[in-house]
């Protein structure tokens, strides 16, 4: 049996073996309710709780896996996805996968690096220049929405120490604190792609088993994303107090209103998406607010 036949009700997500993703890909699917049994070669995990099981592959394999029908979903970097989609609209092969969801982790942005003794004075300074980097798709179609002629010089690794051995003038590459390239004496002069780990499918819908599975899986992952950063508040305030409180908490869904006891004294309990500081908490309660309590989320399901 094929792969593909085998694993037909079953989903099948593809991470990254080892390297900067893969741990937390794996504990951001964990928090969603899944588990699974390790297979000895490490390459496979059968799911246990769900019929999801994991492949733990290279992350530059991902797009292809799931193009080719071998996985469903994958974790991957936007800038590998985004690579390998450019590519194959060059190559006229059709779009086979799209980002379904952005995962909050894995930050880094795709940017031009040159020596740190040039002066910047915009994208100009490129024509005719020699760029080193791994991303010759992405880098080539931006240049061409610039309208910049400049030599792409494709390297596979240690693209920052290119410039230092004659191979480029300036390169293109993943940036996150830009302690690489001052340690290369190279400094960040222009963003091409922001990028961060996302949640890659194919670019038609799921079938059968497959799309109720992925559905929920979505479903979940979406609760899990929005509690990440997400506290419950808990007061008790006098109705007339309201109005104030309320603008104290922009980032608040609409809270629950609780009567207590006779008509004014009401309990709120509100789920806030952004940072609840001990400052906004002070500010609550020299607005009105009494026995504020804030309790972590631990699962969201909207
Ligand atoms: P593999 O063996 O799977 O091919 P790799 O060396 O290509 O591993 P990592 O270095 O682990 O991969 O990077 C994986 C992803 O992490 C990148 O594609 C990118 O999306 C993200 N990332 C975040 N910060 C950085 C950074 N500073 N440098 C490189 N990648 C980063
Ligand atoms: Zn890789």
């Amino acid at each position: 049996m094929s792969p593909t036949v085998e694993t037909r009700d079953r989903l099948r997500i593809a991470i990254q073996k080892s390297g900067r993703l893969a741990d937390p890909a794996r504990a951001l699917l964990a928090s969603c309710g899944l588990s699974w049994r390790e297979s000895r070669d490490r390459l496979f995990c059968y799911g246990e709780a769900l019929p999801i099981d994991l492949l733990l592959v290279r992350d530059d394999d991902i797009p292809g896996l799931i193009a080719d029908g071998v996985c469903d979903l994958g974790v991957v970097g936007r800038n590998v996805l985004r690579e390998q989609d450019f590519e194959r609209r060059r190559s006229g092969t059709p779009t086979a996968f799209r980002e379904l969801r952005p995962l909050g982790f894995g930050a880094c942005r795709l940017a031009l690096a040159v020596p740190d003794d040039w002066t910047w004075t915009g994208p100009t300074q490129l024509e005719g220049r020699r760029i080193a980097t791994t991303y010759p798709a992405l880098l080539r179609d931006w240049l061409a929405g610039e309208g910049i002629q400049a030599d792409v010089v494709t390297l596979s690794g240690s693209v920052e120490i290119a410039p230092r051995l004659g191979q480029a003038d300036l390169i293109c590459d993943l940036v996150s604190s830009g302690v690489t390239l001052a340690a290369n004496q190279l400094k960040p002069v222009a963003t091409l792609l922001e990028s961060e780990a996302v949640l890659a499918g194919p670019a038609s819908e799921f079938e059968g088993e497959r799309a109720a599975l992925a559905e929920m899986l979505l479903r979940r992952l979406d609760g899990a994303l929005r509690t990440r950063h997400s506290k419950l508040l808990l007061f008790q305030a006098e109705r007339s107090s309201i109005a104030q409180l309320l603008p104290l908490l922009p980032d608040a869904d609409a809270p629950t209103v609780l009567q207590v006891d006779g008509a004014d004294r009401l309990a709120l309990q509100a789920l806030c998406h952004g940072h609840l500081t001990w400052q906004r908490l002070e500010d609550l309660k020299r607005a009105g607010a009494q026995g504020l309590m804030v309790l972590p989320v631990e699962s969201m399901l909207a």
